[in-house]
């Protein structure tokens, strides 16, 4: 093989590889923007549903120059696998509002905890999650709540931190080895 023959076997290569990362980054940032849980109101039912848009095609549609949004997942699926999904369009409008996981923070934000009066501060993805005080007194983390009940749950909730959630679901399982101090008493709700 000759040094010209190499060189322009080499100048192909750096070529593609350039072409495919101009294509791949993108790709990527369309994966990472529609990945994940989100709320949407239902066109025809016009109710709260959580959708999962088809992250992985859409990538691979950007990448290939042809746009594809479609959905993944719906909390009205099976039942209405065939519909239309107009909801895409709340999601092209705006992908990053009906994001759960925004939606979620927002709801905490600012928001101090109802046992200990602690700020729950920011969500983080790498922390322990916060929890939701009921009606019925029984703490839940919020990530154990369907998304599409969400909206219903906050109207009704308390915000509690993960800390005295799981003080509270010990003190419920286990009453008989739970001794309150006086202090305590006076700040529980
Ligand atoms: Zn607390």
């Amino acid at each position: 093989m000759t040094v010209t023959v190499l060189s322009i076997i080499i100048a192909v290569f750096v070529l593609a590889s350039g072409l495919f990362v101009l294509r791949a980054v993108p790709g990527l940032r369309t994966y990472f923007r529609l990945r994940g849980d989100r709320l949407i109101t239902c066109p025809e039912s016009h109710t709260a549903e959580a959708v999962q848009v088809a992250a992985g095609e859409a990538a691979l549609g950007t990448f290939f120059n042809e746009p594809t949004l479609q959905l993944k997942q719906c909390s009205r699926w099976p039942e209405r696998e065939n519909c239309g999904q107009d909801c895409l369009q709340q999601i092209e409008a705006d992908s990053q509002n009906c994001l759960v996981w925004n939606i979620v923070s927002k709801w905490y934000e600012g928001k101090s905890c109802v046992f200990c009066r602690k700020s729950i501060g920011t969500l983080q993805q790498w922390d322990h999650a916060p929890a939701l005080l009921g009606p019925d007194f029984k703490t839940t983390e919020w990530k154990e709540v369907r998304p599409e009940k969400l909206p219903q749950i906050f109207a009704t909730h308390q915000p509690v931190c993960w800390n005295c959630h799981v003080s509270e679901t010990f003190r419920r399982l286990h009453p008989e080895l739970v001794t309150d101090r006086p202090s305590e008493i006076a700040h529980r709700v």
